[in-house]
């Protein structure tokens, strides 16, 4: 979707100078959508994933209303849990950088009250918090909501869905009536339309079309890879099948710059293009890419649009695109004209969410690759001049060195020895030093993790006595205060608490059917499954916690619906 500068939003210069340090070279649909209602005062529904921006698209015209000078709390968001609420302030920080005075805190439940309690009594002016812990704050006295101007809800559906909705109502009932509110939701259904309807005032509803689209032509594919490897695992792909022609994808500025000085550096002819290149020096550069001289284009979503280019042969996406619309644009850079193209993107933590949401925009499987080796890329890169020294021997396409050739033979080396010197001149000469990235070390880790299948091992014992495990909840989760697994989970697992036991005749084995087919998980990456009497723990690779969460909503076990949320451990 083509979307206006954010220059044209009505924004005002701070926030627009953190835009530009942050490198966000134009707004998300959802952002360009929200933003100039949310400033002329307008309330919002925004319907709108994660992955899709809608953070900046709230935090934006909530810090554009800000009065920094007053030190008491003006704009609130409420969050379903803590990592969000966190990470939601982090964005407020980040885009509020220029702000000087801003003071923005984050509040929830799990924490020592005592920090909390000192950030909103020195001038918070942006709270940002969980329910429960803010509602706390409210009948405390700590937080002062008599001067909200802007209150936001973000994944409205899922704080219902937590069991939030009484804390929700008394805490917005207690924001002055004249204040504006903007509902952000994944989805809507009849909770979250009644708390706009209670709590909203006309609002104007922003949904963002998502339009499936195939891209059947090219051959997806994803790698996951921290930030700090990029660089390392761009360079082994490319190493391993030298593409004629590719795009690496970024969406910012910053980004692209980084990227491309890091591929010149070890050697590849990269070159950049973005926004804050001129006119002059985009065609120098499009002209070189189109012959030739540059194999491997750096670029963000506007400056590659309208490149027509037939010879490119792969597409990375270094950073995932915001909207799936952007994939859909970059990926469609290759496989043209009836040939092969390839996408790789690049993905990493929650970032899985996002990939998956691609995957059903498109309607395609995005299957997930092994990072080769550096050994790998070794091996490729030998194999690749063997190829090459094959092809020039039988079609001749050599110059003769007889002369040279003579001299050395004259000196009593051997003809293999000669060839040998010359090719281990070729790979120094053409060869990058591979580095250790933490990613070599974790497919061992994941083979652990998956042998045996836990499925197939025997139930553990219950410990301790029984208990009234009843359904509590906080913020952090689902709590339970009897015996429980002191065993700690695998790194990169989570634990998540299952509302049912034994004592419901529930199996492991059910649980484990239950979550393959309700949860469509790969095969074999479940960790441990420990029944209680009341409850159970289940071991779930972190990318797959959201999943299982939101797709065992409605599902049942032994005829019983259940709860299932990351686990808190005992009270
Ligand atoms: P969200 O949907 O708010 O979780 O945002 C997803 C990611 O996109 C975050 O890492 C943001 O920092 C990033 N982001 C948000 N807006 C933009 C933008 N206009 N351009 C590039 N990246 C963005």
């Amino acid at each position: 979707m083509d979307t206006p500068p954010f220059s044209e939003l009505g924004l005002p210069d701070a926030l627009l100078a953190a835009i530009e340090t942050l490198g966000y070279e134009r707004p998300s649909p959802i952002q360009a959508m929200s933003i100039p209602p949310a400033l002329l005062g307008k309330d919002l529904v925004g319907l709108s994933a994660t992955g899709s921006g809608k953070t900046a698209a709230f935090t934006l015209p909530a810090l554009a209303k800000l009065d920094v000078k007053q030190g008491y709390p003006q704009v609130l968001i409420l969050c379903p849990t803590r990592e969000l609420a966190v990470q939601v302030c982090e964005e407020v920080h980040r885009l509020g950088a220029k702000m000087t005075g801003l003071h923005a805190t984050p509040v929830y439940g799990g924490a020592p009250i005592d920090r909390q309690l000192r950030a909103l009594r020195s001038g918070a002016q942006l709270v940002v918090g969980t329910p429960g812990r803010l509602l706390d704050h409210l009948r405390r006295g700590s937080f002062d909501a008599s001067r909200i101007k802007m209150a936001i809800l973000d994944e409205a559906d899922r704080m219902l869905d937590m069991g939030f909705k009484d804390e929700m109502d008394e805490l917005l009932a207690a924001l002055p009536p004249d204040r504006q509110t903007l509902f952000f939701s994944a989805t809507m259904n009849p909770g979250v339309s009644r708390l706009i309807q209670k709590f909203g005032n006309s609002p104007e509803v922003i949904q963002i079309e998502q339009k499936a689209r195939t891209v059947s032509t090219v051959e997806q594919s994803y790698f996951e890879v921290r930030q700090r490897s990029k660089v390392e695992v761009l360079s082994r792909i490319l190493d391993m099948n030298p593409p004629r022609l590719g795009i690496v994808f970024c969406n910012t500025k910053r980004s692209v710059d980084e990227c491309t000085e890091d591929l010149v550096n070890r050697g590849y002819a990269a070159d950049r293009l973005h926004g804050d290149i001129t006119q002059q020096m985009r065609e120098r550069v499009l002209k070189r890419f189109r012959e030739g001289a540059v194999e491997i284009l750096v670029a963000t979503d506007v400056a590659a649009r309208g490149l027509d280019i037939e010879e490119i042969d792969i597409v990375f996406n270094y950073d995932l695109p915001t909207d799936p619309e952007d994939y859909v644009h970059r990926i469609g850079r290759t496989g043209r004209a009836g040939r092969s193209g390839r996408a790789v993107s690049f993905v990493y933590g929650r970032e899985i969410y996002r990939m998956q949401s691609i995957e059903r925009y498109t309607r395609s499987v995005v299957k997930r690759e092994r990072i080769p080796s550096v050994e790998q890329v070794e091996g490729r890169r030998a194999d690749l001049i063997f190829d090459d020294l094959k092809e020039r021997l039988e079609t001749g396409k050599f110059d003769n060195y007889q002369d040279n050739i003579d001299r050395l033979l004259e000196q009593g080396h051997t003809p293999t020895d000669i060839a040998g010197a010359l090719v281990t001149m070729i790979r120094e000469a053409s060869g990058r030093e591979g580095s250790a990235i933490e990613e070599d070390r974790e497919p061992e880790r994941r083979e652990r993790r998956e042998a045996p299948r836990r499925d197939e091992r025997p139930q553990r014992d219950d410990r301790g006595p029984q208990r009234d495990d009843r359904p509590q909840r906080d913020e952090r989760g689902p709590r339970h205060d009897g015996p429980r697994d002191l065993i700690p989970n695998e790194p990169g697992m989570t634990r998540l608490f299952l509302s049912l036991g034994k004592t419901h005749g529930v199996m492991a084995k059910e649980i484990v059917g239950m979550l393959y087919r309700e949860a469509g998980l790969p095969d074999g990456c479940l960790g441990r499954i420990t029944l209680f009497p009341k409850h159970s723990l289940v071991d779930v690779p972190e990318q797959f916690v959201g999943q299982v969460i939101d797709r065992t909503r409605t599902a049942r076990l032994r005829g019983r619906p259940f709860r299932m949320d990351v686990d808190r451990g005992p009270a």
